[in-house]
């Protein structure tokens, strides 16, 4: 399975930082293209150029969120066929960002991903839990119940990506250590034998505080099938040594 490396850039950007960063990715992925799969995913306003600044540098695109409905009368959303008008490929869904930020509850995250997936696009489906759930050892029953509640039905590899990303680890510097990743991996891979067909090639990213230095000790992990990275991503030089400590 090809490794996946995605970097999210949260609401941060102009066209004129976004769109170097997006240029300098794009020359050093043509200068020698990265055996896993880099996905940018910049703001919604940054989309089209930075679309045009990876275009034939083998990066792919993705959005941030998209709406439960394609198209209609919700003001300042984004529709899920937007997104793949835009270049996309991939859309990241139930950030815990947006959970908190939003209230998006298992039930909408679902929503949006069956409409991102009727769009044609890849459903990165985020889990995770708070530090207060984790202290309790309900780890791997929140995230379960969050993946049942989350996935619509019939999801495959070449439609879901699902991102295990500890909530209390985002942004914190703090990360689980190898064993607790390596665990919830494996229990996100036992529960996609029930919620998704072709179980064993979806891929399964961490995401929380990656940085270069732990990059490669969380790729070797069992299970991990690449990175979401946000904090990281901000930064060409950060991003790309932790695309190449997957390769
Ligand atoms: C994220 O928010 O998806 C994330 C992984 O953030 P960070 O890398 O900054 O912890």
């Amino acid at each position: 399975m090809r490794k996946l490396v995605a970097g999210n850039w949260k609401m941060n950007g102009l066209a004129a930082d976004g769109v170097a960063r997006a240029r300098d990715l794009a020359a050093r992925a043509k200068a020698k293209p990265p055996v896993s799969e880099i996905v940018l995913c910049p703001p919604a306003t940054l989309l089209a150029p930075v679309a045009q600044a990876i275009a034939d540098s083998g990066l792919a695109l993705g959005g941030q969120d998209c709406h439960t409905e394609a198209a209609g009368a919700h003001t300042g959303d984004i529709g899920a066929p937007m997104l793949k008008d835009a270049g996309c490929v991939y859309v990241i869904l139930g950030h815990s960002e947006r959970r908190r930020d939003h209230q998006e509850t298992d039930a909408v995250v679902r929503a949006k991903a069956a409409t991102a997936v009727a769009a044609g696009l890849c459903a990165i489906v985020c889990v995770g839990e708070t530090a207060a759930e984790r202290a309790s050892g309900r780890t791997e029953a929140i995230v379960v119940h969050q993946l049942r509640g989350s996935l619509p039905p019939k999801l495959n590899a070449a439609t879901l990506v699902v991102a295990y990303e500890p909530v209390w680890a985002i942004g914190s510097g703090r990360t689980p250590t190898v064993d607790d990743v390596a665990a919830v991996h494996a229990r996100i891979r036992a529960a996609l034998h029930d919620l998704a067909t072709q179980a064993d090639a979806v891929r399964i990213l961490y995401g929380g505080s990656v940085k270069p230095v732990n990059a490669r000790e969380l790729m070797a992990v069992a299970n991990v099938d690449g990175l979401l990275v946000g904090g990281g991503s901000l930064s060409t030089e950060e991003f790309w040594a932790i695309a190449s400590a997957c390769d």
